[in-house]
């Protein structure tokens, strides 16, 4: 059924960049012969599924987004993908994206433009702007995003959907194309919380090939967001974040994100939540340090894309040396947005230049970490169990509205970018309907407290 709603709908939504309907009904067809002859499945047996195309898929084209890794077909699983085929599951496809997961809007794509199904003049958020197209549309039934700074919260959000950053290190990176390694997580972008739960628990765990990765138990999310649908929440300490949306804070936010956040602020209250307003200064500061931080790590990272190892080569005619075939091969292979990160992280980097930015920048990351300690530590800060803001300041904005403004475009990850730069878990919950397209809610919490998000997911659900 979802193949076929992909063969229908997807030449307008523009949400897969790669689709192999044959691989898919093989793979359905094993597990149903498996589950005849009565063979142990796998938890998530027979569930389709699709994965942004940032994430490496054995003998499946994996691009990231960007020409420069056309034609590629790895010759391994990331860790998560692996874990997706034992769990059962049946990939539909890869999944549109800003090349390289850099960008708000999924515009950046070297491949097509993807539509918002509630509005198709409208993007679908980004840098997972496929995946989130893909379930909002009905093109699968859940799907696994990326998030480096929002990328898999603020277009859950814009489409309507659950959106959910696990704990850095909580699940493997082994096999996820690199943008900024000391912030990237993958998680689930499904239709409810529940789900997001299962997608979350079958891709989690310690996994040696991450030299980041934490060696602590899966964690039980199902159960946590089970819970939390019941509605009870005695006890609960929430604080409401002033600087994301709060008063004297509310410069760039739409007054229906605004309204519709309250009022799921009061709906926690109403379900027996202790609420206050707390204020996390060092949060104003996160948007110019998480754009040097990670487009200096980007500007490593993409240093090994260079027409030798992977995909696009060009010139390499005889005529030419190396260096010339590489400035070629990079001149056409990337994008306008992933040259400027480029770009911009050299300088940041650069000798010179270092303690200025880059170091000034590391500085302020670890001072919204103490925000975040002094707003959940039970010694000596304020013993909240989790933080609440809008996910994004804005709905769905028309596609080609930012394009040609990189600052207005960075704004959109305002109140996601802290919990990336702290490391701890955040997700994205509906919260109604803003002139008639999706807000979102963000619940953070402390580092590994993942089932918190969810918990309190389920309750506003
Ligand atoms: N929009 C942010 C950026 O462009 C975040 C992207 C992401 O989370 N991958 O860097």
């Amino acid at each position: 059924a979802y193949l076929d709603r992909i063969a229908t709908e997807d030449g307008a939504l523009g949400a897969y960049l790669h689709v192999d309907a044959e691989a898919a009904l093989a793979t359905a067809g094993a597990v149903d012969a498996a589950r005849a002859e009565g063979r142990e499945l796998g938890p998530l047996a027979g569930v389709p599924l699709a994965l942004k195309d940032v994430v490496v898929t054995e003998g499946v084209p994996t691009t990231s987004g960007s020409k420069i890794l056309e034609g590629w077909r790895p010759p391994y699983d990331a860790t998560l993908a692996a874990k997706l085929k034992t769990a059962g599951t049946v990939l539909l496809g890869k999944t549109n994206m800003d090349e390289f997961a850099m960008g708000s809007s999924t515009e950046n794509s070297a491949y097509r433009v993807t539509r918002n199904p509630w509005d198709h003049d409208r993007i679908p958020g980004g840098s997972s702007g496929g995946s989130s197209a893909a379930v909002a549309g009905g093109l699968a039934p859940w799907s696994i995003g990326t998030d480096t700074g929002g990328s898999i919260r603020q277009p859950a959000a814009l489409t309507g959907l659950v959106g959910h950053k696990p704990t850095y290190g909580s699940v493997s990176r082994y096999g996820l194309i690199a943008f900024s390694s000391s912030l990237d997580q993958a998680g689930p972008m499904t239709r409810t919380v529940l789900d997001a739960a299962l997608l979350h628990e079958a891709i989690a765990g310690h996994d040696t090939y991450d030299s980041t990765s934490i060696d602590c138990p899966i964690p039980v999310l199902a159960e946590a967001a089970r819970r939390g649908a019941g509605g009870e929440l005695a006890g609960l300490k929430v604080g409401v974040v002033r600087e994301l949306g709060g008063e004297g804070h509310t410069e760039g936010y739409e007054q229906g994100v605004l309204d519709r956040f309250r009022e799921a602020v009061a709906l926690l209250e109403s379900m027996g939540a202790e609420v206050r307003e707390v204020s996390c200064p060092a949060f104003d500061l996160a948007l110019p340090a998480y754009y040097l931080i990670a487009p200096s790590e980007a500007s490593s990272n993409l240093a090994r894309f260079d027409g030798v190892r992977y995909g696009l080569r060009v010139g390499d005619d005889g005529s030419r040396d190396l260096d010339e075939v590489m400035a070629l091969t990079r001149e056409q292979g990337f994008g306008a947005e992933v040259k400027r990160r480029i770009i911009l992280g050299s300088y940041a980097l650069s000798a010179g230049y270092y303690d200025a930015y880059y170091g000034q920048a590391q500085k302020v990351r670890t001072l919204i970490g103490r925000d975040f300690t002094a707003a959940f530590s039970t010694d000596d800060g304020l013993g909240l169990d989790v933080l609440v803001s809008p996910t994004t300041p804005t709905v769905a904005f028309p596609i080609g509205s930012r394009v040609d403004d990189p600052i207005a475009m960075y704004a959109a990850d305002l109140c996601t970018l802290p919990a990336s730069l702290a490391g701890v878990p955040a997700i994205s919950v509906p919260c109604g309907l803003s002139e008639g397209l999706p807000v979102g809610f963000q619940i953070m919490a402390p580092a590994l407290a993942d089932d918190r998000c969810y918990r309190v997911a389920a309750a506003l659900e």
